[in-house]
C-alpha cells in the first residue's frame, strides 16, 4: 500500500506543473474534492479530471481528504476563499455532513455538481454525475446466482453479505440493487444467509475499509462455518473483496480441495485484476472513470457558459431535499473471461501490467 501510494504521489506531483501555468490565464477555478488516495480508483478519478479540466483552460484545484470529513470541510472552506473559484466537484466521504459548507458556497454563487457520491440534505447541489449505481448491485447479484448454478435450479448454497459505508448513499443502492436479484433465492432457502445477518444496518461496512469487513468474516467464519461451506461473498467494493479473500485463505479456502467461494467487487483495481487472473476474486464491476471524468467536465463547462448541463436522470436521486439532475453511466462485469477485451482493450490498463 505504502508503495502505490508513493507512485500515485509521485503520479500527483508530476501532473500538478501545467495547473500553475494554467492559473495565470484560466477560465475559473474548479475545485477537485475526492475522498481518498488509498484507493486507486479515486487516483485515477483526479487524475482525468485534472487533465480535462487543464485542457479547456480552467484552473483545477485537486484535493484528497484522507477519508477525513472534517479535512474535506476545510478544504472546501479554504478553496471559497479563492476569488476565481466556480465551480466545486466533490467525492464526498460523508454525504450528508457538507450542507452547511454547500450553504456558504450558495452565498458566494459557485455551483456544485456531486462526484459519483450523492451531497445529501442540502439544496445547494445542482448535479449528480454518477455511474447506474442500482445497476452495479444487479450485476453483482446476478454474477453470484448464474456463477453458483442457481438460475438453473442449483444450490441450495451459502452466502454472507457485505455492504459499503452507510455515510455513502450509493453504499444503499449497491445493496438494494444485488438483493433485487438474490433475495428471492434466499426466500425460497436456495441461498442461506448462515450468520443471518441482513439489512444494512447488519452488513454495512465503515468507509468500506477492508480490515473491518475481514474481522467481521473471520468472526463469521468462526461461529456459523464450522462444519459447513462458504460459497459465496457479496462484496461491494474490491478493497473489501481482497481483504475477504485474506479471511477466506486464513480459514483454509483456496487448498486442499476446499475451493474460495464466488466473490465480487467493484472497481477494477489493479490488485483485484491480479487477482481475478490468478482464478481467486471471481468478478469485479469497471466503470470507466475517464468517461466519469468527461461527463463533469462537460457539466462544468456548460454552467460557466451558461448552458444548461446533459442530463439523463430526472428522478432517481432524491437527496431529502429535492432530486438532483443526474447524468449516470453504465456499469460493466469484469471477470476472467473479459478482463482483456475491457480493461485492456479499452486502454483503461496496459497488457504488460499484468505479466
Ligand atoms: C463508489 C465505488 C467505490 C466505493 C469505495 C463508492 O461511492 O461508487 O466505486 O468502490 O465508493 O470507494
Amino acid at each position: 500500500m505504502r508503495t502505490l501510494r508513493r507512485i500515485f504521489l509521485g503520479t500527483l506531483l508530476v501532473v500538478s506543473m501545467p495547473w500553475a501555468h494554467a492559473q495565470i490565464s484560466s477560465k475559473g477555478g474548479v475545485g477537485l474534492l475526492m475522498p481518498t488516495i488509498t484507493s486507486q480508483r479515486w487516483v485515477v478519478d483526479g487524475l482525468a479530471m485534472v487533465r480535462a479540466m487543464d485542457k479547456l483552460g480552467y484552473r483545477p484545484d485537486l484535493k484528497y481528504a484522507n477519508d477525513d470529513v472534517a479535512t474535506q470541510i476545510a478544504q472546501v472552506e479554504e478553496m471559497l476563499k479563492s476569488s476565481d473559484m466556480k465551480v466545486l466537484v466533490i467525492g464526498a466521504i460523508d454525504g450528508s455532513k457538507l450542507a452547511p459548507v454547500l450553504q456558504k458556497a450558495a452565498e458566494k454563487k459557485i455551483k456544485v455538481i456531486a462526484y459519483d457520491r450523492l451531497i445529501r440534505d442540502t439544496p445547494n447541489v445542482d448535479y449528480y454525475a454518477t455511474f447506474d449505481n442500482f445497476q452495479v448491485g444487479v450485476l453483482q447479484g446476478t454474477y453470484i446466482l448464474e456463477n453458483l448454478g442457481l438460475d438453473k435450479g442449483k444450490g441450495p448454497f451459502t452466502i454472507e453479505l457485505f455492504g459499503g459505508s452507510s455515510d455513502d448513499n450509493n453504499a444503499f443502492f449497491f445493496y438494494d440493487g444485488a438483493m433485487s436479484v438474490l433475495k428471492p433465492y434466499i426466500d425460497k432457502g436456495k441461498l442461506v444467509v448462515g450468520s443471518g445477518q441482513m439489512g444494512m444496518d447488519k452488513v454495512a461496512t465503515q468507509r468500506w475499509s477492508g480490515s473491518v469487513a475481514r474481522a467481521r468474516l473471520s468472526q463469521i467464519l468462526d461461529k456459523y462455518y464450522g462444519k459447513q461451506r462458504l460459497d459465496a461473498l457479496l462484496s461491494p467494493y474490491d478493497g473489501i473483496s481482497i481483504e475477504l479473500l485474506t479471511a477466506m485463505k486464513k480459514a483454509g479456502y483456496g487448498q486442499g480441495g476446499q475451493a474460495l467461494p464466488v466473490v465480487t467487487g467493484q472497481d477494477a483495481e489493479m490488485p483485484t485484476v491480479r487477482s481475478i487472473i490468478r482464478g481467486e476474486q471471481t468478478s469485479t464491476i469497471f466503470k470507466d472513470n475517464r468517461e466519469l471524468a468527461q461527463v463533469v467536465t462537460a457539466m462544468v463547462d456548460a454552467l460557466l457558459s451558461g448552458k444548461k448541463p446533459l442530463v439523463n436522470d430526472e428522478k432517481t436521486y432524491n437527496n431529502g431535499q429535492k432530486v438532483v439532475p443526474s447524468f449516470l453511466l453504465k456499469p460493466v462485469v469484469v471477470d476472467v473471461k473479459n478482463w482483456r477485451a475491457t480493461l485492456v482493450a479499452s486502454g483503461y490498463y496496459k497488457a504488460d501490467q499484468f505479466r
